[in-house]
């Protein structure tokens, strides 16, 4: 079955490689962005590659009115809720402005659906979640914590999203808790593009192997960790964007309403080392690194338990670090400045 779905920030790199995936499996897509962290040249490429229109709303999930306009002029099946910020330092030196895009923003669009008698949502939730986690692998039943504004965001917004199906069984919820998303759409056309000094591994590692940056600093060598660099679980962005169509299905399968957490995540720990080298084997270029002192709030390793998704959503990841890796290559080597000096961007990047 097919329907009418709407992606806040789908613009974004993974609302942009989800999109790509609910047009290529028949849906219809309407995606609302304020291009705060996006170019719109992003979804002129995921028509482009599914051969699909995709109709965009430029406006802001904190805006009622442009909500109630959405949901009254379209009718939608579902609603994959990816539109926030999502950068932990900036959200420490900026809370209010964290707390009223991702906790505001989000009660706007949960009355704005609820008016509208549109009660399937699949939130991007995160594996900061678990904050400092006591036992490896995570599952979803470990504690959840938060160490910093835009984590407590993303808990409160998983405890209000508890909170409202408690208060009405007809809302059908599910929080999608993401690993580490790498890696960018195998065509080479589609990939993250950060603006300014990127503050994750791949997008860093990717800026130095294509020589825009001089080094990278490792942080921290001494963690409880195989080499004593930080772990993580990294996830491919397509198997992510696949993880949304499984979590759609259910949710639509379901014959009541429910509150669920789901981990997409590999299973797999890997440590910075490795990604260093694993890059440098697939894209044939060098990445110099020093080991500096570790990054104030950083976890030695946090990879999940990804067995519920695999039992409830008949999800797995597919695809390993060598294809990570290339991929981020592909799209880093044919798209140095991002989605900027393109045809048809907007001068938002300038
Ligand atoms: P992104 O910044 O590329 O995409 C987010 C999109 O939302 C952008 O296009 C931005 O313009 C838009 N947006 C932000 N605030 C908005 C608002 N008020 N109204 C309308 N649009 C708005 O980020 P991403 O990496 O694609 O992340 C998507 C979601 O997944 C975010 O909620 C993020 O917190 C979550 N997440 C990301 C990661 C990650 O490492 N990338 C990990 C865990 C969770
Ligand atoms: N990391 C690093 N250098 C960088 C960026 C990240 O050594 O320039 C390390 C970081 O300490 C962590 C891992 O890479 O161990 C992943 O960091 P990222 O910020 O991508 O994800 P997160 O820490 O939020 O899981």
């Amino acid at each position: 079955m097919t329907h009418p779905i709407l992606i806040t920030g789908g613009a974004g790199y993974i609302g942009s490689h989800t999109a790509l995936q609910f047009l290529r499996a028949g849906h219809t897509v309407t995606v609302l962005d304020n291009l705060s962290n996006s170019s719109p040249e992003s979804l002129a490429r995921v028509q482009t590659l599914s051969g699909k229109p995709i109709r965009f709303v430029e406006g802001d999930i904190t805006d009622p009115e442009c909500l109630a306009q959405l949901f009254s002029n379209n009718h939608f099946a579902a609603v994959i809720h990816f539109a926030g910020l999502k950068a932990v330092g900036e959200s420490v030196a900026q809370p209010l402005r964290y707390y009223q895009n991702n906790v505001a923003g989000t009660l706007c669009l949960l009355q704005a659906m609820d008016a509208a008698n549109c009660r399937t949502l699949v939130f991007s939730s995160s594996a900061t979640v678990y904050g400092d986690p006591q036992q490896l692998p995570i599952s979803e039943s470990a504690p959840r914590s938060a160490t910093n504004p835009y984590g407590r965001s993303k808990l409160m917004i998983e405890e209000l999203l508890e909170d409202l199906y408690a208060s009405d069984p007809r809302w059908r919820i599910l929080c999608l808790r993401y690993f580490n998303p790498v890696g960018a759409d195998p065509s080479g056309r589609m990939g993250e593009d950060p603006q300014g000094i990127p503050n994750n591994l791949m997008p860093f590692i990717s800026q130095v192997a294509c020589g825009a940056r001089a080094q990278l600093s490792v942080f921290g060598g001494d963690y409880a960790t195989p080499d004593g660099t930080g772990v993580r679980d990294y996830i491919h962005v397509v198997d992510l964007a696949a993880g949304h169509l499984a979590a759609l299905d259910y949710l639509l399968a379901q014959p009541q309403g429910e509150w669920l957490a789901v981990n997409l995540g590999t299973g797999h720990g890997i440590s910075v080392l490795d990604m260093v080298k694993t890059f440098e084997a697939a894209s044939g270029q060098s990445v110099p690194y020093s080991v500096v002192a570790r990054r104030p709030g950083d976890i030695a390793a946090c990879y999940a338990d990804a067995s519920k998704a695999h039992q409830l959503l008949h999800w797995q990841a597919t695809l390993g670090l060598q294809e990570m890796c290339a991929d981020t290559w592909r799209w880093q080597a044919q798209n140095p400045q991002g989605y900027r000096l393109s045809a048809s961007a907007g001068d938002k990047k300038s």
